[in-house]
């Protein structure tokens, strides 16, 4: 039986796997870099142990030194959470190969289906609806180009080993296809090599205006397979997720059936243990095609778990160490709605770029009912430029979704990470949004309505206020020796953005 797990990982995922761990009698060892005290990760632990500092490959991705820290710690297990080195078949394999238990999938469930053109060669042999497109392992640049001309324009080319987004380009209708094709090759190749140190690609047709509906799948060692339903995660920026619900609008009873059906295919052929999320692509006209399988717990997977009741990482636990699923798909159910926004140190106003700086105001007021925050961060923590930009993700639960979204709007008011600029207002203003009150969510949305989604401009006292904001926050001296003297200011701090929200 487990009994200590290390986490190989940060923030707000490590907290959360934190969280069941202590439900559940188990004790936690989280990692930190030199530069990560006093983040809640490295507070929340039952034992935290520094990667020193360096470059991510140095610390949170250094393999062999983690499996050092566990062996030194006595954990039993490593859980990886999401991203880092959570998809690293070989990671899996060497926690293995340590006599520890790797709390995700078997390395060879990884390997299968963690490279973009091996898992769709695998789906076409299951008969799984895909994306018109090749393929095939060393393509040249002809072949690539001339079945581009077949599918026709718009084509996505894809990095094989891609992840994030990163090294996507989309090939328009154009008089000057090929040029175009060719440069944009090149570009998702350097993308994906610099990324991922791999240029394999494969091309696409470009579906347009798609809705991203994904199924959370789970695996015992058993040979049991069960659905935990769908997220829609449809509304993206830069071909990443910030707003994700569940149940998806678009839902009928005879699409999710197809769709579980078909992700469940795909679990049982490579008998896949653990916690998984097969993502499509669902077009205009309700088709539904494979895109990919994430082998690892999901960022949004707390929109599952409020319309569940479950607690996913409780299952991964349980799978890891050879339990069987806890429950038959018929004593699953979907009730309710629920939806997650993520919280992002960026710039809505310029192109999404990742911002960063000092929290000095961390604030949520009370959170209410169906109301939950995952965050990495308290005040008096910096956001750095060597992790990604998530600050914190808010999920809520109502028994509807137009009442989950007005509770979202509603709770969006209170949550604030004063000090460093980020997109919350930006995700208010889309859900207050007509199209996305009506379920008109699609992958482009952002694009769509990016007119509808601007700023309003500030008016000069607000525009004097912000500017005033990091004083004040000074002048509050987190932790410091004046903290509290100023404190009756943050209420105008908190109703000027309350206005701002409407
Ligand atoms: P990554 O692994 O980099 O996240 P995915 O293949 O999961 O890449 O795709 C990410 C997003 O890119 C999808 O959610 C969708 O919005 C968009 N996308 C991917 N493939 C297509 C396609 N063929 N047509 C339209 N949009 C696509």
């Amino acid at each position: 039986m487990i009994q200590r797990v290390l986490i190989a990982n940060r923030g707000e995922i490590a907290v959360r796997i934190m969280q069941t761990l202590r439900e559940l009698g188990m004790s936690s060892v989280a990692l930190m870099t030199d530069e990560e005290a006093g983040l809640p990760h490295t507070i929340y632990a039952d034992l935290v142990v520094s990667l020193g500092t360096g470059t991510l490959r140095e610390t949170y991705l250094n393999q062999e030194k983690i499996i050092e820290i566990a062996r030194q710690t006595k954990a039993d297990a490593i859980h990886p959470g999401y991203g880092l080195l959570s998809e690293n078949a070989e990671f899996a394999r060497k926690v293995e190969t340590a006599g520890l238990i790797f709390i995700g999938p078997k390395s060879a469930s990884i390997q299968a289906m963690g490279d973009k053109i091996e898992s769709k060669e695998r789906c076409r042999r299951l008969g799984i609806p895909l994306i018109p497109g090749l393929e095939a392992e060393g393509l040249s640049e002809e072949k690539l180009l001339s079945e581009s001309q077949k599918i026709g324009p718009p084509v996505l080319i894809k990095a094989s080993a891609g992840g994030g987004g990163k090294g996507m380009r989309i090939v328009e209708d154009s008089g000057s296809f090929k040029e175009r094709f060719v440069e944009a090759l090149g570009e998702a190749r350097r993308e994906a090599k610099a990324a991922f140190g791999d240029d394999r690609v494969l091309v696409e047709k470009y579906i347009q205006n798609p809705r991203h509906v994904e199924i959370q799948v789970f695996g015992d060692q058993h040979g049991n397979h069960v659905h935990l339903f769908e997220r829609e995660c449809s509304i993206q920026r830069r071909y990443q997720k910030i707003i994700e619900e569940s149940p998806s609008p678009v839902m009928t009873d005879a699409l999710r059936t197809k769709m579980t059906e078909a992700a469940l295919k795909i679990c049982r052929d490579i008998n896949y243990v653990g916690a998984g999320t097969i993502e499509f692509i669902v077009s205009e006209k309700g088709e539904f095609f494979f895109l990919e399988m994430n082998t690892r717990l999901q960022v949004e997977h707390p929109v599952t778990e409020w319309v569940t009741g479950l607690d996913l990482v409780a299952w991964q636990i349980l799978v890891a160490q050879g339990g069987s699923l806890p429950l038959k798909q018929s004593e699953i159910i979907q009730r309710g709605h629920a939806i997650e926004v993520r919280l992002c140190a960026e710039d809505p106003d310029n192109a999404f770029l990742p911002c960063i700086g000092t929290i000095y105001k961390v604030a949520h007021r009370n959170l209410g009912p169906g109301q939950r925050l995952d965050t990495g961060y308290h005040e008096g923590n910096s956001v750095s430029v060597n992790f990604d930009s998530l600050l914190g993700k808010l999920s809520v639960y109502a028994p509807t979704r137009d009442h989950c979204i007005k509770r979202m709007r509603q709770a969006l008011k209170d949550v604030c990470f004063l000090g460093v600029k980020n997109n919350r207002d930006y995700l208010a203003r889309i859900l207050r949004h007509p199209a996305f009150a009506q379920g008109k969510t699609f992958t482009s949305f952002v694009q769509t309505f990016a007119k509808d989604l601007q700023a309003e401009a500030l008016s000069p006292e607000e525009e004097a206020l912000m500017l005033a904001l990091p004083a004040l926050a000074s002048e509050l001296s987190v932790g410091g020796d004046k903290k509290g003297q100023n404190a009756d200011k943050i209420p105008d701090v908190f109703e000027l953005v309350r206005s701002k929200l409407g």
